[in-house]
């Protein structure tokens, strides 16, 4: 299958999942996940019509901005960020999707403020609790978005989590259930600078379940251009 055919596939198992849960399917964005694919593929992609893209790697994310690979979509990124690099990423994409600790908050404030921009963020919660994995415990999340205050040049606009290696279909059902509830009772409480319009949740195995749990943005790589190829 085609890339476009793959992009047309999963926009029609979209609209499905999101009807089935009495959802209007434009609430979805769809953010192809492009690491370890080159320009030609992001390109087909984009034309395909995904929504935005989204890149792991700042190497990537830089060697495919020269190559004016995203053109015509928005680029998130969604990778593991390290503090050395957040110059390479503050003010280059709309949104930094991986937030993960407090010392990469302070440095995405301190650069977008040295930029004179607002960066817009999402907050990435470790919904499994896994040691391998980044992420702020949902139960940590008010304290930060009451300390987020300070910080004048973020926006918060929601929350990303990756839940942890499912083995049947179904599993992390109850993830994403509880990152929406998390998503309710942030909401619920008013504050500055913080939104939850964003609930980046689902990939490629999982993304029909997301969407019935609440999604509005999934993030699919190997649906989209094939299984990556690590060698
Ligand atoms: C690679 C990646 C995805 C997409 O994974 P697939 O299983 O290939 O769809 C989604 N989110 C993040 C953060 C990723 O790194």
């Amino acid at each position: 299958m085609s890339i476009t055919e793959n992009v047309a596939n999963i926009k029609a198992r979209i609209r499905e999942a999101a009807i089935a849960a009495g959802r209007d399917p434009s609430e979805i964005k769809l953010c192809a996940a492009t690491k370890m694919n080159d320009a030609d593929a992001v390109r087909q992609a984009i034309a395909a019509g995904v929504d935005l893209c989204g890149e792991n790697r700042v190497q990537e994310l830089v060697q495919k901005s020269s190559e004016n690979a995203y053109e015509g979509a928005p680029v998130h990124f969604i990778g593991h960020l390290q503090t050395n690099k957040v110059r390479q990423v503050v003010g280059k994409v709309d949104l930094i999707q991986s937030v993960d600790r407090m010392k990469l908050l302070t440095a995405i404030q301190d650069e977008a403020a040295r930029q004179g921009i607002t960066q817009k963020i999402l907050l990435q919660i470790n919904i499994g609790n896994e040691d391998s994995k980044g992420g702020f415990a949902a139960g940590e999340i008010g304290d930060v978005l009451d300390q987020l205050q300070n910080f004048p040049n973020i926006s918060v606009c929601g929350l990303m989590a990756i839940p942890p290696i499912s083995q049947n279909s179904g599993d992390n059902c109850k993830f994403f259930q509880e990152m929406y509830n998390l998503a309710v009772d942030i909401t619920a409480k008013k504050r500055n600078n913080v939104s939850v319009e964003i609930l980046s949740m689902g990939m490629s195995d999982d993304f029909a379940d997301a969407i019935a749990c609440g999604s509005t943005m999934i993030r699919v790589g190997t649906a989209i251009f094939g299984p990556r190829n690590y060698t």
